[in-house]
């Protein structure tokens, strides 16, 4: 049990590293100090002010995208499965029940890793095809960028061609280390290690029943019925429980 005094010099130490872009490498303070501040954003019971608070990160941490071909109402890319966290899930719920929610009913159910013929446009793609849930978009969306937009376009318009390495590589790497702190931000906040949801089915899920996230902050699954992508490599998860060992006797 901390003290009140080690619980103020945690404060203290966290908010120098709060303000800045996200540190990666043999120091762990940054990374722990973000996730507390994700874990109490959680048990405050708001997964979209955690999620912000993470995607707001990735962002400002991301190295420079001069040079990106990506742009407001460029959406090939918008076609693929986007797997998410429940977090990840109830942020994109929580926007889209202030405005006009898509009709997900009458959108075909998506499995994780169908392939490319199956493909279709994200139905959060508003008429100009800029994404209307742009500010509670998931973790996966900020990390997808491309600067070669004729790749994009034969890629996505489903060319036999391999997938070009669209992401560079540093971006992947402050991607994987974020999605590993959002999965230690859920077992931190009680919810168990999460598997991957395909978006829209858990979106759909959450729209359609009531309460849903205050029922998943009590502790009730209320995405059971939704499919769960595949485990996270072991390597992952154990570098998932690192940090959910580094930071639980601080919480
Ligand atoms: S959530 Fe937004 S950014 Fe992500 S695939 Fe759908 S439309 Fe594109």
């Amino acid at each position: 049990m901390l003290s009140l005094t080690d619980r103020q010099a945690i404060a203290r130490r966290d908010a120098e590293y709060l303000a800045l872009p996200l540190q990666l490498g043999r120091d762990p303070a940054s990374v722990t100090a973000h996730l507390r501040e994700m874990v109490r954003r959680l048990k405050a019971g708001s997964c979209r002010q955690a999620v912000t608070w993470l995607t707001d990160l990735f962002d400002r941490s991301a190295p420079p995208t001069e040079g990106m071909a990506c742009a407001r109402g460029c959406a090939f890319c918008c076609v693929q499965t986007v797997v998410v966290t429940p977090a990840e899930a109830f942020a994109v719920a929580a926007q889209l029940r202030e405005q006009t929610a898509p009709a997900l009913r009458d959108y075909p159910v998506r499995r994780l890793g169908e392939p490319r013929s199956d493909w279709r446009p994200c139905p959060f793609l508003a008429a100009d095809k800029a994404c209307a849930v742009y500010d509670s978009r998931p973790l996966a969306c900020h990390g997808f960028i491309s600067f070669d937009l004729a790749a994009c376009i034969g890629f996505f318009g489903g060319s036999d061609a391999a997938a070009p390495d669209f992401t560079p590589p540093e971006r992947q790497r402050l991607l994987l280390a974020c999605r590993k702190m959002l999965c230690a931000a859920h077992i931190l906040a009680g919810h168990g290690e999460p598997q991957g949801h395909e978006l829209t089915g858990a979106v759909a899920a959450i729209l359609a029943t009531p309460d849903a996230e205050a029922r998943w902050h009590r502790g009730e699954n209320v995405l059971k019925a939704v499919p769960m992508g595949p485990s996270l490599p072991p390597a992952v998860q154990q570098e998932i429980r690192q940090m959910v060992a580094l930071v639980a006797p601080t919480l």
